[in-house]
């Protein structure tokens, strides 16, 4: 089969013909229709390491069809379409038997811990995957593994939003503008930051109140407490950067919290007294649990949840290393790009 192939950093992938993977007797063989192009690929192709070490396949947001099924596989027939979580927690730490599951300490994540779906197919258990109804659009879909599902358990797991509240986003890339959709469904205000006026031109069509550019302000989370009469409850930062995290944090009003999405390996500074005399939280967000999948997927089906306007972009695997070029180069009309595998 075709694949795009991760060798060593700073290098664009390769398109090489591998073999099929082979499937035990619990997993399935999908056909892969769509993998999106995640900012953390990004991170892989600039020498964030990998548990699996190269050669690896990358890509981790993944829709298909289901080609063949293991003997011990009842619940999938050849030709349904599915969706495949990014990561497979292992249902038996500590972790997962308290109903933690993202933080899995012995978790699989495809794309990085084993070989993911920028290939023609992939082999999944059969028991982490879920059936897409007819409604979803199979490929678009892809981006419900991770770029819809990682906004959902940040927005309804980690920050708990109640109708009313009031949220700041800052980024509003594949994963930033799906939070501001996520916390506009659960009922927030939403005020959405970022650098680019298209970005923040589609927050507003998914539902932001508020934008902000935050090239255009000296002070952004000043002009964030400004807007929302004294700070938010909650403050979303999606980019990954300890200037935005502070500013995020410095955006939350008494008693708020700060959720983590954005992944940088660096240092923040955050002021402790005010964490204490504002009682501030300061929660992290990883990924999303399997039991959350059903629901976000009837949020896509029943259209609370968009998918088709977010995926911007389509690259075949041939063409893939120019979407991560784009991706790369922060080019402002790319909000998703997937990669179509035909
Ligand atoms: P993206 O590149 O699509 O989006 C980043 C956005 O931030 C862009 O719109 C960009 O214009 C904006 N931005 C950059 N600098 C800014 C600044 N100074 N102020 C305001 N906006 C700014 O990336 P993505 O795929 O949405 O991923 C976002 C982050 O989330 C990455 O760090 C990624 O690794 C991480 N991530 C975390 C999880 C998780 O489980 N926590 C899951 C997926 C991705």
């Amino acid at each position: 089969m075709k694949a795009a192939v991760f060798h060593s950093k700073n290098e664009p992938l390769k398109i090489e013909e591998v073999p099929v993977p082979e499937y035990k007797a619990d997993e399935v063989l999908v056909k892969v229709a769509g993998c999106g192009l995640c900012r953390t690929d990004l991170h892989y192709l600039k020498g964030l390491p990998t548990f699996k070490k190269p050669p690896i396949i990358l890509g981790h947001e993944i829709s298909g069809t289901i080609a063949e099924t293991g003997d011990n596989v009842s619940t999938f027939e050849k030709g349904d379409p599915v969706l495949i979580p990014p990561v497979f927690a292992c249902a038996e730490c500590f972790f997962c038997r308290t109903g933690r599951g993202t933080i899995c300490t012995n978790q699989v994540m495809v794309g990085n811990h084993r070989d993911g779906g920028f290939a023609e197919y992939i082999a999944v258990p059969g028991s982490d995957i879920f059936k897409l109804p007819p409604e979803v659009p199979l490929v678009e879909g892809s981006i419900i593994s991770d770029a819809i599902s990682t906004p959902y358990h940040a927005v309804v797991n980690r920050a708990q939003i109640k109708p009313g509240d009031s949220a700041v986003v800052y980024g509003c890339g594949g994963v930033g503008l799906n939070t501001v959709q996520m916390a506009t469904v659960a009922g927030a205000n939403v005020i959405a930051v970022d650098i680019a006026p298209e970005k923040l031109e589609l927050a507003k069509k998914l539902g932001a109140v508020e934008t902000l550019n935050a090239n255009d302000q000296e002070d952004v989370a000043k002009a964030v407490r400004k807007l929302s009469s004294g700070g938010v409850d909650v403050a979303f930062e999606v980019i990954g950067n300890p200037e935005t995290i502070q500013n995020a944090y410095e955006s939350t009003r008494w008693g708020g919290t700060l959720i983590v999405v954005g992944y940088t390996h660096k240092d923040i500074t955050i002021n402790a007294g005010r964490m204490m005399f504002r009682e501030i939280e300061v929660k992290g967000s990883l990924g999303c649990g399997l039991q959350d999948y059903p629901k976000i997927i009837n949020m896509v089906k029943y259209g609370k949840i968009k998918v088709k306007e977010l995926v911007t972009h389509k690259f075949t695997l041939d063409q893939i290393n120019d979407g991560f070029e784009l991706l790369g180069k922060n080019e402002p009309t790319l909000i998703r790009a997937v990669a179509m595998i035909e």
